[in-house]
């Protein structure tokens, strides 16, 4: 029996047995007595950093709203027909690993080696359980890698070929490492190789200096949902870092990094310069702040966002949802692809700042 199953097994015993209300399961009466209340949806992100109007084209603009748009119809519909947000966040996050336009699945960025090595992670708020998968070279769907990874597996986190040998077993559709292949991410490694050459340095000691393109890496995407039980799911894929060398590993598979969710605070997904994200805990830590400090998660985005990881040079953004819906999508770049859709509120799509 998966992990998934045998807890939710053990989840339904201690609910018929009346006294599941505080085991954070997946079938707990007290989620059940709030079923009424609860306003699903899911929040979407698909990379944040220097994006302005002036550096946009109209058609560029369109090109990201439909695809936020369409991540958000296929994870809502989900949601709306009384499905799981586990299928919800996979199938946001399919959509946009699908789409050339982000930094994840078929449009990850290149190595520094002229390859692609991809991360991904998801958890679930409920179950307090967890997959992820980091430097997969030949699986088309790194977030559904990790989903198998947490329902299949006795592990939290597998890499590389023995991540791939593992989605073998499981069935998963696998690619040449060629098919993240494109001509602009392609483009954004020579210039990144140029600069590397030019000023003897590496990535990071270049982003600090602002002569590093933040769009060299833009575009990671990742997905919270609630579904009709009240159980929050927060995923996130990603391609890394332009030029990444030695195997580097970023925030977005580190379970508390670039992914957290817990059904007693929130789930967030996280994009940014991975480095600060996994140093300062970045998604855990929003989410602690609201269960330990009783902050609502606007306060508890706002500061990790702007008053920890900004003094210390840490941009990106997250994006976060509680068991009744409400969300916030905090960010400290320019912009950031994002976008919403609740029973209660609707849809909300923005690129920069000030749109809400
Ligand atoms: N967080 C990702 C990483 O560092 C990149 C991004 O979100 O822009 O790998």
């Amino acid at each position: 029996m998966g992990k998934t199953r045998l807890a939710l097994t053990i989840a339904a015993v201690i609910t018929l047995v009346g006294c599941g209300a505080d085991s954070g399961d997946a079938t707990g009466q007290a989620q059940a007595a709030q079923q009424d209340e609860v306003n699903f949806g899911l929040v979407i992100h698909g990379g944040a950093g220097t994006i302005t109007r002036e550096n946009m084209t109209p058609e560029r603009e369109e090109a990201f709203k439909a695809a936020l748009n369409a991540a958000l119809d296929a994870g809502y519909a989900i949601l709306e027909a009384g499905g799981e947000s586990m299928d919800a966040v996979i199938a946001a996050i399919q959509v946009m690993e699908e789409e050339p336009l982000f930094n994840a699945g078929r449009g990850s960025v290149y190595t520094f080696d002229g390859g692609h090595e991809l991360d991904a992670s998801i958890m679930h708020g409920g179950l307090l359980d967890a997959g992820a998968v980091a430097g997969v070279r030949t699986v088309k769907s790194p977030i559904q890698l990790a989903r198998e990874v947490m329902e299949n597996s006795r592990h939290v986190m597998l890499s590389a070929e023995g991540a791939a040998e593992f989605a073998e077993e499981r069935g998963l559709e696998l690619v040449e490492n060629s098919y993240f292949n494109t001509e602009h991410r392609y483009e954004q490694l020579q210039r990144a190789l140029e600069l590397l050459r030019e000023e003897d340095r590496t990535g990071d000691q270049i982003a600090q200096s602002g002569t590093w393109d933040p769009a060299f890496n833009m575009g990671t995407v990742g997905a919270v949902a609630v579904d009709q039980r009240g159980n929050i799911v927060a995923g996130t894929s990603t391609g890394g870092m332009t030029a990444k060398r030695y195997n580097r590993i970023g925030d977005a598979p580190i379970i508390g990094a670039g992914t957290w969710a817990d059904n007693a605070s929130c789930g967030v997904s996280a994009t940014g310069h991975g480095e600060y994200f996994i140093r300062y805990n970045v998604s855990a830590q929003v989410c602690s702040r609201v269960k330990y400090l009783g902050e609502s998660i606007e306060e508890a985005g706002a500061h990790v966002i702007h008053n920890v990881l900004l003094p210390v040079g840490g941009t990106g953004g997250v994006i976060i949802m509680d068991a009744q819906g409400n969300f916030s999508m905090p960010f400290n770049t320019e912009g950031m692809y994002r976008g919403a859709r609740t029973q209660r509120e609707g849809t909300v799509i923005g690129i920069y700042q000030q749109e809400e």
